[in-house]
């Protein structure tokens, strides 16, 4: 476990090893001892400052050269349609054969905090210093074993002690199909009666669910469940809402999550409203799966959850943040995405709404390697952010790497958005030094 005191000091370890090693931080003492006042004694600053995505200094403050020009390199790489489609299976040989540092100072670098939590700590002292939270998440994909199931439930929970006490790792985070069986979620969402074995088994499920949201609760962490597929959604929603219902009772512990990109979301949105009295936690999100929802609705004959389009998805992501926003008095939000208009268009009506940049009960929140003109751009203005920090072993996290992979790949030959803000810092660095 690792104290604020103790913090500072890995801290002034990792900065001093930096300056050692010359890489350009453009930070000095006076970053750390705001650093400590910031998560002593509340953010340094609050109101509503002016917020620039352009700023790249302070996007990558955190970045040295070297690293710039690796990550440059990377996002570069993703432009090769070869490398994305034989690169997941390149990298599970790649390890097989022993060369996983390969894979872990290069992609598993950009997108990942480390194996372990312990390992994850020098991303979030990086994270720290620029006033960003972390929110630990144990990204491991794979087997559907009770075993594993278990194995995943205490590892989540860890990563809830880990945070207990911290202000800087705000949340903890899990998704549901880590402690349950797909199958499973999927006959309950759909009403279907379960055998005595599934019974049972769904018995040990919801157990796993609740320990997870009462150790958040016990411990004041608050928690997001991810939404996932829409066909196994309903299980979750329910399982959430139940924990809402428990745990909410002094502020919002346990956050579903709701996936703009359906175009039912909306309503799910206003009804759980209407119909509950309680403190209420959402991260408000587009959606991950928007592909496979609408291959499997054609496929199998039934309307597309998906809105018509991204028009409407975006219009509705407004709405639901407005909605929010209309009920902070009982509604914590977490606004989950990459959208520069979203992020900027919620810290506008903060201000309209007369709510002050740190307020507790609202946060925005992106990807660890992605989006950092977003995130520290906001941090630096004063608002509440904090990114997911991904971590497992190599090889159980390439699915989640490829999927990172994939969304940063160029659209009709265009240097995608991060390649080009990391060309823009290296430029402005080189200009600098001039
Ligand atoms: C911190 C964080 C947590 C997240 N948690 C979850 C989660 O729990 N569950 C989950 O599913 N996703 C989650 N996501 C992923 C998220 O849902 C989006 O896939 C991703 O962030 C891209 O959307 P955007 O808002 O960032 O930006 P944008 O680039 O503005 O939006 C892209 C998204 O818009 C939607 N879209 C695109 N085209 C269309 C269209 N034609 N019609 C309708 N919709 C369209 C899709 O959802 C697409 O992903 C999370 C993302 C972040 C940053």
């Amino acid at each position: 476990m690792i104290s604020i005191s103790s913090q500072c000091h890995h801290f002034g370890f990792i900065l001093n090893f930096c300056r050692i090693h010359c890489f350009n931080f453009e930070c000095d003492q006076t970053c750390i001892n705001r650093f400590s006042e910031s998560y002593i004694c509340g953010p340094y600053m609050a109101g509503h400052p002016e917020i620039s995505f352009d700023n790249t200094a302070n996007a990558f403050r955190h970045k040295s050269n070297a690293e710039l020009k690796k990550a440059a390199l990377l996002f570069k790489s993703f432009n090769f349609p070869i490398l994305l489609k034989v690169g997941p299976a390149l990298a599970k040989v790649a390890v097989f054969l022993g060369f996983k540092g390969l894979i872990k100072n290069t992609i598993f670098a950009q997108f990942c905090g480390g194996e372990t939590i312990e390992e994850s700590s020098v991303a979030i002292q990086l994270l720290t210093h620029s006033h960003v939270g972390t929110i630990l998440d144990y990204s491991v994909e794979g087997e559907e074993t009770e075993t594993v199931f278990k194995e995943t439930c205490a590892e989540i929970i860890k990563t809830i002690h880990t945070a207990a006490g911290k202000p800087n790792i705000p949340f903890s985070v899990f998704k549901t199909t880590g402690i349950i069986r797909f199958a499973l979620l999927e006959k309950v969402s759909n009403g279907i009666a379960l055998n005595a074995d599934e019974t049972k088994e769904w018995a040990g499920s919801r157990q796993r669910f609740e320990s997870i949201c009462k150790a958040a609760f016990d411990k004041d962490v608050r928690l997001f469940v991810d939404a996932e597929e829409s066909w196994i959604q309903n299980a979750i929603d329910q399982l959430a809402e139940e924990m809402m219902a428990k745990y909410n009772t002094h502020k919002a512990i346990v956050f579903n999550t709701i996936q703009m990109y359906r175009h039912d979301r909306l309503a799910y949105l206003q009804n759980i409203l209407q119909s509950t009295t309680t403190f209420l936690g959402f991260k408000i999100v587009r959606g991950a799966y928007m592909e496979k929802e609408r291959e499997r609705a054609a496929q199998m004959g039934y309307q597309s959850p998906i809105q018509p389009d991204k028009a409407s998805c975006d219009r509705d992501y407004d709405a639901a943040v407005d909605l929010c926003l209309q009920n902070i008095q009982r509604v914590a939000i977490c606004a989950g995405t990459h959208n520069e208009a979203s992020s900027m268009l919620l810290a506008n009506k903060m201000a309209e709404n007369n709510i002050q940049s740190n307020d507790e009960r609202i946060w925005f929140s992106q990807l660890l390697g992605m989006s950092d003109h977003i995130s520290f751009n906001l941090a630096h203005a004063g608002y509440n952010v904090a990114k997911y920090v991904p971590y497992g072993p190599v090889l159980a996290v390439i699915p989640y790497l490829t999927r990172r992979a994939r969304e940063n790949s160029s659209v009709a030959g265009q240097v995608g958005r991060e390649l080009r803000l990391i060309q823009q810092e290296m430029l402005r660095r080189k200009s600098k030094s001039v």
